[in-house]
């Protein structure tokens, strides 16, 4: 199970920074706007943006069904950058949390980053707590779950 846990947290990881790579630009901007219809009256806009061409990715019609200028402010501070960099973080967290052998047999497996005297064996709590950042993903299964997660 535990292996499992690692490869499979590390796929998910590897998913979500890929996706990220393939995106359009690394950095987003919302941008609200005053569009002029030809009645003379005006419809508000929020425009999602590439931060550094000024591409517009996406907008909306305001107020309006489906995305509104909230989902766009989310997507935004979620912009490709932000991802890659937390991927990252996730993917050198998980490498310092390597599990390795303790025990007079050397027969306990157990994180090398963590004090194994706290009881952390193999996988930690931190190594989970990186796992549950995927929980709503196919393929998590709940015992891997750290005390004090939501479901
Ligand atoms: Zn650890």
């Amino acid at each position: 199970m535990t292996t499992d846990m690692l490869s499979w947290t590390r796929q998910q990881i590897e998913t979500r920074k890929a996706l990220a790579e393939e995106a359009h630009g690394a950095s987003w901007a919302l941008q609200d706007q005053l569009i002029e219809r030809t009645d003379g009256g005006a419809d508000d806009r929020a425009a999602l943006l590439d931060a550094e061409d000024r591409t517009e990715l996406v907008s909306v019609t305001l107020p309006g069904p489906g995305l509104d200028e909230d989902d766009l402010k989310h997507i935004a501070f979620n912009d490709p950058r932000q991802i890659i960099a937390d991927c990252e973080a996730d993917l050198g967290i998980l490498d310092d949390h390597e599990p390795g052998w303790a025990g007079l047999k050397r027969d306990v497996r157990v994180c090398m980053a963590c004090d194994v005297k706290r009881g952390d064996r193999w996988p930690c709590r931190t190594v989970r707590r990186i796992a549950s950042r995927y929980r709503h993903r196919d393929g998590y299964l709940p015992e891997w779950a750290p005390e004090g997660t939501t479901p």
